[in-house]
């Protein structure tokens, strides 16, 4: 019964079945197709809107409902600082399918102009704009958890996290490098490239003021702290003999004057075998570099606040030197080295008294890798994170008015991490800020400081307030007991001997001069009016300057690095403002760069490296001292990971 009814109600249903795909075909063979309407129109467009230094150009494509692909095409904006901006948020836009994007802070002005000139191509598509100006909702998105294990585990992709990547698999490790961002570099990236080391061969080609021999002398002549101390002065004293010996007349340099003048530049606070570490390293680390395939020029200057005339420069603009070769190397490892982009490591996983990992956050993923050999940890300074710099800022006051010169990315994450699992914290009172901000953003776009033996600092009646080749903290003392704490940088043709002459961010004077933001005369005078500073006073000011250059007087601010006479046109100047810019303090560490605890131990398992440590520099970190700290400690940092039992 139930069977024959089943077969019934089959055919019954098979029946009307039937009928219905009847009816419908009759339906849509009677109407013409009508093709459903789309949010766009499918192509590909291109559109343009202003950056931060200029028009920025995409390109995107769209079928009917959905945004393809996204692409710069064309920009002008800083290498380095931009770089967030110009990989994410196309991702982000295609990713969401929206324009409601959050801008990368630190890269707005980019942000907003890629975001905007993807609007107006958009418009081009018929595309309902509002549409796509509504809020999205991440939060949902379901996560996963990532497990992973390596024998070395770094945090953070700047300078020292990719140079202990490096060396670690130099060493044979395997190796996981988590990077917050969107892409590596951090603050490293964005630097102006300047690398003190001693070099006899380049620094050979110069010839240095025989008044210099009692400025270099003067180091001997301190009342020892300690033994290192003492012998370093013993080592510079017959070291000094022997040149005179010699009858030498090229630029002296040693790494023990190096070390002695970054240890009285940080006024004797910092670790004098750190600081010996990373003067002998820093001459060393050229040959490490250059076998990594980096290049320098031959010219060596003084960058502001090194004191000495062993600044080097790389051929590639900024840093991009060094993090290119790295990655190229790491990106050669094949499967023995990863980089995990857009992970931040938020703890470190301790087990029987030892690191042994790290957790992690990716999106809405959890992230758990495990460290057989050793965690190195950095993430570099904290000069972004205002809350930790208002704590322990105990020299400035008032800090959180002004802009820093730093990625995003330096919060000071590595510190907080470290001192969570017992690790001791050295010198965090020492904030080093510079004079040569920008008004607008804090950031160095627009410095045109190339040379302190070469640059003038003026205020805004046209004077001289500060020697040019001082420390940094002196030189924004002097700044900011200005009325109006702004000065200007200025430089003339010396430097910039044509319009595509770059300053140290890859900006030629040609285009700053367009931009605005550098101001340029033919005379003294035409600069000064174009600064709208009094021409008279700063006639007298250039003519006392270019006196002491003469040696007809002594400098009235006293700088002794004098080179050539500001004489030559056309003559430039950058206004400028004061700017947080390292953070001298953090992780304590020895010079295997192994993390010392608060109670004094070696945490085992556990490394830093870079800006992220505290006790190298000291109260002051002289300038083009930081990319030599990145090299020579990430280097460590990597080998001895590597090499942990
Ligand atoms: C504009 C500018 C110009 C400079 N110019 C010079 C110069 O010419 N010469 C010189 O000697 N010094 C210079 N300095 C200083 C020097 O660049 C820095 O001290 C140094 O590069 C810091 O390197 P780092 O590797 O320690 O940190 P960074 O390069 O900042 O790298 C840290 C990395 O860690 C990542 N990170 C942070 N937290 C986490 C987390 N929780 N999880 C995962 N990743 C994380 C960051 O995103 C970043 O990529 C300059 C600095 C700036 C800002």
């Amino acid at each position: 019964m139930f069977k024959l009814s089943k077969r019934i109600l089959t055919l019954i249903l098979a029946f009307m079945m039937i009928i219905s795909v009847t009816a419908c075909s009759q339906e849509t063979a009677q109407e013409p197709i009508v093709e459903e309407e789309g949010i766009f129109k499918p192509g590909t467009y291109t559109g343009e809107a202003n950056g931060l230094n200029g028009t920025i150009k995409v390109e995107v494509t769209v079928d009917a409902n959905n945004i393809l692909e996204v692409k710069v095409l064309e920009h002008k904006e800083s290498p380095g600082i931009s770089d967030n901006a110009i990989i994410s948020i196309p991702e982000s836009i295609v990713k969401y399918q929206s324009l409601k994007i959050d801008t990368i802070s630190g890269a707005t002005f980019t942000s907003d102009g890629i975001l905007e000139a993807v609007k107006n191509a958009l418009l081009s598509s018929g595309a309902n704009i509002d549409e796509l100006m509504k809020e999205i909702d991440v939060s949902s998105e379901p996560g996963e958890t990532i497990n992973k294990t390596a024998d070395v585990v770094v945090i953070g992709g700047g300078g020292a996290g990719l140079a202990a990547a490096v060396s670690a698999l130099q060493n044979d490790a395997t190796v996981v490098v988590l990077e917050k961002m969107p892409s590596v570099g951090g603050s490293t990236i964005m630097a102006g490239g300047q690398y003190n080391a001693v070099d006899d061969a380049r620094q050979r080609a110069y010839e240095m003021r025989p008044e210099l021999i009692a400025e270099i002398e003067s180091y001997t002549k301190q009342e020892p702290v300690n033994e290192t101390h003492k012998r370093l002065m013993e080592e510079l004293a017959a070291q000094i003999e022997e040149y005179k010996a010699n009858g030498s007349t090229y630029v002296f340099d040693s790494p023990q004057l190096h070390a002695l003048q970054a240890f009285k530049g940080g006024d004797q606070v910092g670790n004098l075998e750190l600081i010996e570490t990373l003067t002998k390293g820093a001459e060393e680390s050229i040959g490490w570099l250059e076998s990594l395939g980096v290049e320098f020029h031959d010219e060596i200057a003084t960058v502001t606040g090194a004191l000495w005339q062993r600044t080097h420069q790389f051929v590639k603009p900024l840093v991009t030197g060094p993090i290119d070769a790295y990655m190229e190397y790491i990106a050669n490892k094949g499967d023995d080295a990863e980089v995990m982009l857009n992970t931040t490591a938020t703890e470190l996983i301790v087990e029987d008294d030892r690191v042994v990992g790290v957790k992690a956050k990716q999106g809405n993923n959890e992230v758990i890798i495990k460290a057989n050999k050793g965690v190195v940890i950095a993430t570099g300074g904290f000069a972004r994170n205002n809350e930790m710099v208002k704590k322990y800022d105990a020299h400035w006051g008032g800090l959180d008015n002004l802009g820093s010169t730093n990625s995003v990315s330096a919060t000071g994450d590595g510190i907080i991490m470290a001192e969570a699992v017992g690790a001791n914290l050295v010198g965090m009172e020492y904030i080093q800020l510079l004079p040569v901000g920008d008004p607008v953003t804090g950031g160095m776009q627009g410095n045109i400081s190339i040379n302190a033996a070469n640059q003038l600092f003026v205020n805004s009646e046209g004077k001289r307030f500060v020697a040019e080749d001082e420390r940094r903290d002196v030189l924004t003392r002097g700044l900011l007991e200005q009325p109006d704490q702004v000065m200007w940088i200025l430089h003339d043709a010396h430097e910039y001997y044509n319009e595509e002459v770059r300053n140290d961010f890859n900006e030629t004077i040609g285009q700053l001069v367009e931009s605005g933001v550098v101001v340029k005369g033919e005379t003294i005078e035409e600069l000064a009016i174009n600064m709208g500073v009094s021409p008279e006073n700063l006639r007298a000011t250039v003519d006392t300057y270019n006196q002491a250059v003469a040696g007809e007087i002594e400098d009235p601010m006293g700088k002794k690095l004098l080179q050539d006479p500001f004489d030559k046109a056309p003559f430039y100047a950058s206004k400028r403002v004061p700017t947080i810019h390292h953070t001298m303090g953090g992780i304590e560490i020895n010079t295997l760069a192994q993390v010392i605890s608060k109670d004094g131990n070696i945490m085992k398992g556990l490394y830093a490296a870079g800006e992220v440590t505290g006790g190298i520099h000291g109260a002051n970190r002289l300038g083009g001292n930081a990319i030599p700290d990145t090299v020579v400690f990430g280097k460590i940092a990597g080998e001895s990971a590597a090499l942990e039992k």
